[in-house]
């Protein structure tokens, strides 16, 4: 049995990342390691066609949260203090990274089905001078809510504070605006939009952030500038997922050669409308306007006549994975991602199965 992954990653594989995986054995410590490590780090950077000289991609191996641990823990310094915007689930994971490591913290809360007020957030950073980052999820997975960073930043470069994104399930196909927005890193990994496989955690960070980073670092292994002096200097802290540097070499040639995260957001846009022109014609609403929503995930109410675990079980004997909601919209609603290798005719198949089950 196979499923077409229509969760939040991991993604389903195209076959020639797949099959990348099955190249030698290779051993972290030779030099065909670190070529591949650095045309990684240097590719990550060409997705949003930035300077190799302002910014710098590091690579952990980990899940995505590893990469947004790193990034809060080595950019705040000692004396520094993040605001965190929480709208949803991975906003409220920020936070708690904050709090486990004392990091001095403030939170901005916002309704997780409406937008983000502009106004309270900025009257929250002008009144503590003592805000040195705001940390935002760009793409809010557990609504698919896109939390839009164009203002923010606007009212971050007022208040001179520097920005860490989360943007783990919106790098690789969302606009990151790097050189316009005062960011200081951003969180990504492999398994999402970027189509590789689970296992790497990457931070793209202003290397002159390097003078303001946390000292002495606040982790072993989660420390941003240690793998940044290493990785510069072609080599590795500790032992790399191997398997999963050569899926995502493969994955960043396959999406520069289908025409970069421009191609890849029409082309999950197309797919999300198909899929909710689809539903709303069997009378299923979306949580959120697709007009607030990211081009990576939608997320629907739940028909009245369905539990989700029904609706999941139903659509998996089709051969299709959905994926609940989190927290208190676990019972009402249900998420759609139309990352990974996934053509019109499945979600045709897909709206088919839903006709089948709600009939
Ligand atoms: C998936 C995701 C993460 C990381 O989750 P992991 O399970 O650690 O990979 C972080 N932030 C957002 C917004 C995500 O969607």
């Amino acid at each position: 049995m196979s499923w077409i992954l229509l969760n939040p990653g991991p993604v389903n594989l195209s076959d020639r990342v797949r099959q990348s995986m099955q190249k030698t054995d290779l051993c972290h410590r030779e030099p065909e390691y670190f070529e591949m490590q650095q045309q990684v780090r240097e590719m990550l950077l060409q997705v949003y066609g930035l300077d190799n000289e302002k910014w710098a991609s590091v690579i952990m191996t980990g899940s995505g949260t590893a990469a947004m641990e790193a990034m809060l823990t080595s950019m705040v310094p000692l004396d520094g203090k993040v605001l965190v915007i929480e709208n949803g689930v991975y906003g409220e994971r920020l936070s708690m990274i904050a709090e486990l490591h004392g990091i001095p913290l403030s939170r901005c809360r916002g309704a997780w089905e409406s937008p983000i007020d502009e106004a309270a957030l900025e009257q929250q950073l002008a009144s503590d001078p003592q805000l040195t980052h705001l940390a935002v999820v760009q793409h809010e997975t557990t609504t698919g809510r896109l939390n839009k960073l164009e203002g923010i930043a606007e009212i971050c470069r007022r208040q001179q504070v520097k920005m860490l994104i989360d943007a783990v399930s919106s790098f690789g196909a969302e606009h990151i605006r790097f050189d316009d927005w005062p960011v200081a890193a951003v969180a990504a990994s492999s398994n999402k939009c970027l189509h590789g496989i689970p296992g790497l955690a990457i931070v793209i960070v202003d290397r002159q952030a390097t003078k303001t980073a946390c000292q002495p670092p606040r982790s072993l292994y989660l420390d941003l500038f240690g793998y940044l002096d290493k990785q510069d200097a072609l080599g590795t802290p500790f032992t790399p997922a191997v398997p999963a540097y050569y899926a995502l070499h493969e994955a960043l040639l396959e999406l520069a050669e289908q025409g970069g995260y421009q191609a890849r957001q029409r082309r999950y846009t197309e797919l999300g409308e198909q899929f909710r022109l689809g539903v709303e014609s069997l009378s299923i609403k979306p949580y959120i306007a697709a007009r607030e929503s990211s081009c990576v995930l939608r997320a629907y109410q739940l028909p009245a006549s369905l539990s989700y675990d029904d609706l999941h079980d139903q659509l998996k004997q089709f051969g299709f994975v959905i994926y609940a909601g989190q927290g208190n919209l676990s019972d009402k609603l249900f998420r759609i991602s139309t990352m990974g290798e996934i053509c019109p005719g499945d979600i045709e198949k897909l709206l088919a199965a839903f006709r089948q089950i709600l009939q």
